[in-house]
Formats: structure tokens, C-alpha cells, sequence
């Protein structure tokens, strides 16, 4: 994954994290943390619990970790498909941009970059808050999708056709 930082370097971002917050260090969100760098990235809540059960954690605990994670800006959300249960999670990259293009009805997708958005983002202003980095999804149809489609219209159109010839 491009930009992706290392565990060592997640490890110490979420121990920062809880000193600053005076929270105690646990073993426990220590092993969430290497399940989540070690799944393929991005993936689901249930992925993660399920990875996290060969250890003996518990789905609940997964799940206060995996919130804990997000506000230490180790981990972002990003909701993929609309509907149901889509919401997936992401090692945040060392670039400060994502950018995907997701193709909602079969779940493809591709990266891209476009400089100029990422000015955009940066050069403007934000009430009380600072910019650190952002992911940009853009929904579309993939080219697969689109061809699924053509099929039915050309049915279609022979069909239409076949009532013309009839007249
Ligand atoms: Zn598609």
C-alpha cells in the first residue's frame, strides 16, 4: 500500500495517544493494532473481530479499540457501498490524501491523484480546525458494471426491432 507506516511507527503514534490521554497502556489494544496492520487493508469491523478471536479478544473489546484507533488518527472510516453493513476501516497512510474511485454495486475500486484537490483541501480554511489529511471517494460505475447493462438493451432493441418487422 502506498505511504502505508509501519506497525512501529502505528505502535508509537497510539502510545503517544493514550500518555496524552491518560489512559493506562494495554496489551490488548497493542493486539488489535498488529491484527489491524496485518489484515488486508481496507477491511470490515467483522474482519477484524474475527482475526482478533484467534487471540482471545472479545468482539466488544475489538470494537472499543477499533474507536480508540480511530480518534488517534491511526485508523479511518470509510463507507464504501450504500446500504448495509459497508463501512470499512483503513490504516491511515503516511500521504495526507486519499483518493479513491469505488464502484458501489459490485465494489471495485482505484486509486488517483489529483494535486489540485489537494491544494484545495489544504489552502482553505477551517473554523477551529486544522487540516492533517483527508480521503475523497468519488462513486461511479465501473467499466464491468456498464457492460452488464448492455446486454438488456440490445433485447431491447431487437425486441422492438422484431415488432417493427411484424407490422
Ligand atoms: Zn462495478
Amino acid at each position: 500500500m502506498k505511504g502505508a507506516k509501519t506497525y512501529e511507527q502505528l505502535q508509537e503514534q497510539l502510545d503517544e495517544y493514550i500518555l496524552s490521554h491518560n489512559m493506562r497502556p494495554s496489551k490488548v489494544r497493542n493486539m488489535v493494532l498488529k491484527a489491524a496492520c496485518q489484515l488486508q487493508q481496507p477491511f470490515t469491523a467483522d474482519e477484524l473481530a474475527e482475526k482478533c478471536a484467534e487471540e482471545r479478544i472479545s468482539v466488544g473489546t475489538v470494537y472499543n479499540v477499533l474507536n480508540l484507533l480511530i480518534l488517534a488518527q491511526i485508523l479511518h472510516a470509510i463507507q464504501r457501498q450504500r446500504g448495509k453493513a459497508a463501512t470499512t476501516y483503513e490504516l491511515v497512510r503516511e500521504s495526507d490524501a486519499n483518493m479513491i474511485v469505488v464502484c458501489p454495486k459490485c465494489g471495485r475500486e482505484s486509486e488517483f491523484t489529483e494535486p489540485s484537490i489537494i491544494r484545495l483541501v489544504h489552502e482553505r480554511r477551517y473554523s477551529n480546525f486544522v487540516a492533517k489529511y483527508f480521503t475523497l471517494v468519488v462513486y461511479g460505475e465501473c467499466r464491468v458494471c456498464r457492460r452488464k447493462k448492455r446486454p438488456n438493451d440490445r433485447a431491447i432493441y431487437l425486441e422492438n426491432n422484431e415488432d417493427d418487422s411484424n407490422t
